[in-house]
């Protein structure tokens, strides 16, 4: 290797001395070496420490006090240049401060009395803004005598008399967009659940240095634009220099036997090498002091040096390899119930595992338990498919490093995880091609094989001369033209429980994809957790005036309502007090003027509805994610067909005054991303903008209709949206959507719902009352038949949906292209309509005028219906998901801080 030269001499000697950082960087820390450290401070200098211990802050001149240190030391910036920016960092920065602390003490107790711990494995955390959720959570300052209620308000106080208010101050953070809806905000949910809760949990996740792209609307059509959240710095990660593993892909398995099995310990030399770096995200509670960890993983370069390719002279090249590792976790996949199959997403999936794992398994060894204890100590909860190569990699560490028999190993591994499955459809069901999980994972993919073995043995034990029940659950599908791993097997094989999201959903997985592995492993495998939302982001920090109302007509100052849901009830006194459901009605008017804000900032500055006639307008919202199986397609011809209607009655000479008796004012707002390459979505945001561009600018029916897509929705515009809602659509094909949790959050907001029998909206109908929800559309048992039905007759499909499909073939939405939205009138006319908008349209314009009705003219029983939506909305809070999965899935205790 060694040319001889000065140059790479000098390096080489380098690289010797720095050999003790080097390993360190390559290992972590060694159960050795946190002795070591441990021992660094001799005994008599510890009182010193004690006597500076940092303090949380207890008092307003607290807050002052580093508030204005972290400007002018942190930021290096004085009174003379602190705008917003710097102020949202220095607030953020003395928060961060606070939390540390109370993290600190946390996982120091952790430590002492190790307790089982749960570990939530999640590629997406969707977490939004974290300041004034941070403050919201925030303890009230201990035994202070502080005129102040909570922090936030003294914070808020602290800042107006440093020149600052607080909102404005909110505004600068850059949401943490590291997910793409539902599933990955779930997982945002659940953190902060598990800290209130008390109990002991870490999520682990990647940090992405570009999360869910920013959506630009340009021309109508969606252009996405990189979200480079970490451009202004990011003031609550703590970036963990020391905590560093090695991640290896590809190379070959060796086994010096040749003819050893390969259920023994074999050894896989790795090719390609990174380093996995942890960030922590300090994740508070409400009204607790426990403090959990988010930690996320950044791929880095390993330091080792490829000498080769650094003698020859070849620099340039040598630097681009370790430049290829920061790759792996540059960006999030930008699908939502899709699969792509990228060899970077399983790069990214095995990395994040690895990491993940060995952060586990270090935590563990320091205790020094025996193996046998591990899922005592252990709870691996599986967020979706996207981590099953955790269960590959335990048993690979287990037998190959660890040396346990495969037996007992297994035996371990199944005990320790467990799977939350988010979809019953196909093309959202993770495979892998058995060729490129070989080339990355040489070694996995042998222990694959063989967990696939020993399970199908047992399978045809149970179901002796059945070929064909073996075909249908092995974890290898024997496909052509290639063989593929089916992941979603491998999770259910390698878990003790699985479960789906809400109640349907729950039954549909035992009943359809998963039904062979309900008779061998037992229905008892199966389970549900209805999903759930965090009531202190969806309701008291998206909804303050809301909260306020709720807090003053319960007489809960200290708002416990936050934590015990079951008080919302109380509510419902109150449906009959006009002078409450004024003020209810009121609070919701106040959110629909600041949401005609946000509409107006995106409408060039100008009004989208009328702001005199706000109470009079119906804010009917579906946001989320773009996806066929939503049918936003089906609101937006629900929106044509209203038009058309209008447009006719006028040209039968009927004045708007009439018209507007028949179809009173409404707008119809949308929002939501598509994925980059899905085609059909795309289109329907572009009609969605077409059919807008034509009503907002049709003079002739004053307004009484109007149309509005909002872009970029997410977690922070997810907050000013929700509580401006009068009606919110959660229309999904029925047994399509596996629960939904904005449905939750609009109810939590007292927004009604028009829904479809699927997901969450029958728990909520339960929970609710049927009468407070507007339900419409064919039940789940009877798509089968119905898509089977398409296939024979094309052309029968109600009048009302061809009357729109013939304005859109006419063009009038697309004045330029006639063709423009071809695909979509074709998908419903002769490609078999697969999700049934024909079937459901009449029920839904039916709906929909209920929905006119109820709204206009009997607005006293709407506003009863959105109060005892809310009054009975509780069990959808996510603490209720946490004890929910801590008592079924991870047998796990909270610790209840002093
Ligand atoms: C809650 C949420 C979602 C999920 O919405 P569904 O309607 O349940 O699909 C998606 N995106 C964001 C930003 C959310 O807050």
């Amino acid at each position: 290797m060694s040319t001889g030269t000065n140059a790479s001499n000098k390096a080489e000697q380098n690289v010797q001395q720095n050999i003790p950082q080097l390993k360190r960087r390559l290992t972590g820390f060694l159960p050795q070496e946190i002795k070591a450290i441990d021992s660094i401070i001799p005994l008599q200098s510890r009182s010193l420490w004690t006597k500076n211990k940092a303090k949380k802050i207890g008092s307003e001149e607290d807050f002052d006090e580093k508030f204005v240190n972290h400007v002018e030391t942190t930021l290096a910036r004085s009174l003379y240049n602190c705008d917003d920016m710097a102020a949202y960092e220095a607030t953020s920065l003395s928060i961060r401060d606070n939390l540390v602390i109370d993290w600190n003490k946390t996982q120091q107790k952790f430590t002492a009395r190790d307790p089982k711990r749960v570990y939530y494995l999640s590629l997406e955390f969707l977490m939004g803004r974290a300041l004034d959720n941070a403050l919201i959570n925030m303890e009230s300052p201990e035994g202070s005598t502080d005129k102040h209620a909570n922090s936030r308000d003294m914070v808020s106080d602290s800042l107006q008399n440093l020149g600052f208010k607080l909102e404005d101050v909110l505004k600068q953070e850059p949401d943490a967009a590291l997910g793409n809806g539902g599933l990955g905000r779930l997982a945002a949910c659940f953190i902060d659940s598990l800290t209130t809760q008390n109990i002991p949990a870490w999520g682990y996740g990647l940090r992405y240095e570009y999360g869910i792209f920013a959506q630009k609307i340009i021309d109508g059509y969606q252009v996405e634009t990189p979200d480079y959240w970490l451009n202004t710095g990011n003031r609550w990660e703590i970036e963990r220099n020391e905590i560093q593993f090695p991640v290896t892909f590809y190379g070959y398995v060796d086994r010096q036997d040749g003819n050893r099995s390969t259920t023994e310990p074999s050894q896989w030399i790795g090719g390609e090498r990174v380093i996995a770096m942890a960030y922590d995200f300090p994740v508070p509670g409400y009204k607790t002091t426990t403090v959990n960890n988010l930690r996320l993983w950044k791929a880095i370069p390993t330091t080792e040096f490829d000498f080769a390719k650094f003698n020859s002279g070849d620099y340039k090249n040598s630097v681009a390899e370790q430049q290829k590792a920061e790759s792996i976790t540059a960006c999030l996949y930008p699908n939502d119930n899709f699969e792509a199959g990228k060899e970077l997403r399983l790069k990214q999936q095995y990395f994040w595992c690895a990491a993940s794992l060995h952060d586990i398994l270090r935590r563990f060894k320091k205790t020094q338990r025996k193996w046998s204890e591990f899922p005592d100590q252990v709870a691996i909860q599986l967020n979706d498919t996207h981590p099953s190569l955790a269960i590959l990699e335990l048993q690979r560490v287990l037998v190959d490093l660890e040396g346990l028999k495969w037996d007992e190993a297994w035996d371990i591994v199944t005990k320790t995880f467990a799977y939350t499955n988010h979809t019953v459809m196909q093309e959202a069901l993770e495979k892998w091609p058995v060729s490129l999980f070989g080339k990355l994972l040489p070694r996995h993919l042998e222990i694959l094989y063989d967990v696939n073995w020993f399970f199908l043995q047992m399978v045809a034990k149970k179901y002796p001369n059945n070929a064909e029940i073996l075909s249908s659950v092995s974890i290898i599908e024997e496909v052509n033209p290639e063989r593929q791993v089916r992941m979603a097997f491998l999770a259910i094989v390698g878990s003790h429980k699985v479960n789906g999201v809400a109640e349907l959903h729950s039954e549909l997985i035992k009943t359809t994809i998963f039904k062979d592995f309900v008779d061998i492993f037992g229905a008892s495998k199966f389970t549900n957790v209805t999903n759930g939302i965090t009531p202190r982001r969806w309701l008291k920090q998206a909804n303050p005036k809301l909260a306020q109302l709720i807090k003053d007509t319960l007489n809960d100052p200290d708002e416990n309502y936050l934590l015990d849901m079951t008080k919302l009830t109380k509510l419902a006194d109150y449906v009959d007090d006009k002078d409450f459901r004024n003020k209810w009605n009121d609070v919701k008017l106040q959110n629909k003027n600041t949401l005609a804000d946000l509409m107006k900032k995106f409408n060039d500055g100008k009004d989208v509805v009328d702001r005199e006639k706000l109470d009079d307008t119906l804010f009917d919202i579906q946001v989320k994610r773009i996806h066929e199986y939503k049918r936003q397609q089906m609101n937006i011809f629900g929106v044509i067909a209203r038009y058309l209607d209008i447009k006719e009655l006028l040209s039968e000479g009927k004045s708007i005054e009439e018209i507007e008796k028949v179809y009173p004012r409404k707008v119809s707002i949308f929002g939501g991303k598509s994925a980059p390459g899905y085609y059909m979505a795309k289109l329907i945001i572009k009609l969605i903008n077409s059919v807008a561009d034509v009503i907002n600018n049709d003079e002739s029916i004053n307004g009484i209709l109007k149309v509005f897509f909002i872009p970029d929705y997410n977690v922070s515009k997810a907050e000013i949206i929700i509580p401006a809602s009068d009606i919110s659509e959660h229309i999904s094909t029925a047994g399509t959507e596996a629960s939904g949790t904005s449905n939750m959050k609009f109810s939590m907001n007292g927004g009604l719902i028009i829904g479809t029998v699927d997901g969450a909206n029958v728990e909520i109908t339960r929970e609710i009352g049927e009468d407070n929800i507007f339900l419409f559309g064919n039940l789940s048992e009877k798509v089968e038949d119905l898509r089977a039905a398409h296939r024979y007759k094309s052309d029968d499909f109600p009048e009302s949906l061809d009357r729109v499909l013939s304005a859109l073939e006419s063009g009038i939405f697309s004045p330029d292209n006639s063709n423009e939205f071809k695909p979509l009138w074709d998908s419903i006319r002769y490609h078999g309509d697969y999700y049934l908008v024909s079937d459901d349209f009449e029920s839904y314009l039916a709906t929909q005028k209920l929905i006119d009705e109820t709204y206009h003219y009997q607005r006293e029983d709407w506003v009863k219906k959105s109060i005892l939506s809310v009054a009975n909305i509780g069990y959808f809070n996510s603490d209720r998901c946490i004890e929910d999965y801590a008592e079924t899935i991870w047998n796990v205790e909270p610790v209840v801080p002093e």
